[in-house]
């Protein structure tokens, strides 16, 4: 499979944990401005658009188009006739007119920013949305006919109980939705939640809180029927994110927009994370992956998804000896972080939590 990322880096306001390329932008004409120069750069891969069968508008907040920038951008993607075709909305910034135009350019999917249902919590994170949005979104995008919808939440935040949390998967389950995206919040440089962090204002969750969290979603959303299928990712039914597989088996994708990065051909591109740089030249750099830093990505990337690493495929493919190249593996092993199971590698539960750990074997 080949894929289309696409990045819109605007945010109506900045969540206090956020680390993406993304600001607030000054008026509707730098949206403008963007998007003329975004669309510049989807036209120089129109030679990819017939193997194109994904593809994600990711931010920002791609939602907070407005619905004439929606269709601007949209209308030039209609040569591309993609299986999946997701766009990330935040609640508040949807509304019916935007999920007709959604409907009339053929997205089938919406990733939808909600990360928690406690009111208080949304507040903490800087969300500007309510409960009630979020349900109007997914009963209109229903009523629409686009069914694959993925909701994003996130757990271990400070001041969030057991109790938020399992109300959280409770709304989940109201929600009836196929698919779910649930990250524990990490701590990243250069957020609000940083800044509070080295002022002795923000403490962390602590480990073992953060591991029974994530072990409540896993056997939560397991009685509801969702398949864990990655790390941080459950579907039902079998409607994975088919964009996000492309990344965890090292697939083809191309990336767009600003900060954006791609892998086609066998090179990672790299584009420039600066609005005005962007504007000018979207490219930063273009590198040829090396065998090494591909075994490393097929590794890192294929152990996020539950079902592992085929050994023997790998082994085949580079030409190499799993254990002989990477023989700390054995330690991990071990430990009980990593397993063989009818000859994939594996992380084990216990490994889920604790990946980190062992991809640094393979760095
Ligand atoms: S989390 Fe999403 S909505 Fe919030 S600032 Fe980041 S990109 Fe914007």
């Amino acid at each position: 499979m080949k894929g289309l990322y696409i990045h819109i880096p605007f945010c109506e306001y900045i969540c206090h944990y956020c680390d993406f390329v993304k600001r607030v932008p000054k008026n509707k004409e730098m949206i403008d401005e963007y998007l003329q120069a975004l669309v510049k750069e989807i036209n120089q891969y129109k030679d990819h658009f017939e193997s194109i069968e994904t593809i994600y508008i990711g931010g920002g907040t791609p939602s907070m188009l407005d619905q004439d920038q929606l269709v601007f951008l949209l209308s030039h993607l209609k040569d591309i006739h993609p299986v999946e075709f997701s766009i990330e909305v935040n609640p508040e910034s949807y509304t019916k007119q935007k999920g007709e135009i959604f409907k009339k350019y053929g997205i089938n999917r919406v990733s939808l920013g909600v990360q928690t249902f406690n009111q208080d919590l949304l507040h903490y994170l800087n969300r500007g949305h309510t409960n009630d949005q979020v349900f109007e979104v997914v009963k209109h995008l229903k009523d629409i006919g686009i069914e694959l919808i993925s909701v994003d939440l996130i757990y271990a935040i400070p001041k969030q109980t057991y109790e938020d949390l399992k109300y959280d998967l409770i709304m989940i389950n109201k929600l009836d939705i196929s698919h779910v995206s649930c990250y524990s919040l990490i701590l990243e440089e250069k957020t609000y939640f940083y800044h509070q962090y080295m002022r002795g204002n923000f403490k962390q969750v602590d480990e073992d809180v953060e591991a029974t969290m994530y072990k409540m979603v896993m056997d939560e959303l397991k009685k509801q029927g969702f398949e864990h299928y990655e790390i941080s990712n459950f579907a039902k039914d079998g409607h994975y994110s088919f964009h996000n597989l492309i990344y965890w088996t090292l697939g083809e994708y191309i990336g767009v927009g600003l900060g954006a990065h791609g892998f086609v051909d066998g090179k990672r591109t790299y584009n420039e994370r600066a609005l005005s740089k962007y504007l000018d030249h979207y490219l930063k750099e273009e590198t040829t992956q090396i065998k090494e830093m591909l075994i490393q990505d097929e590794l890192i990337f294929g152990l996020r998804k539950i079902s592992g690493v085929n050994i023997n495929e790998l082994e085949n493919k580079y030409d190499i000896k799993l254990f002989e190249t990477y023989p700390n593996l054995q330690e991990k092993i071990d430990i009980g972080l990593v397993e063989i199971d009818k000859g994939y590698l594996k992380l084990t539960k216990q490994g889920l939590f604790l990946g980190n750990q062992v991809f640094m074997v393979f760095i």
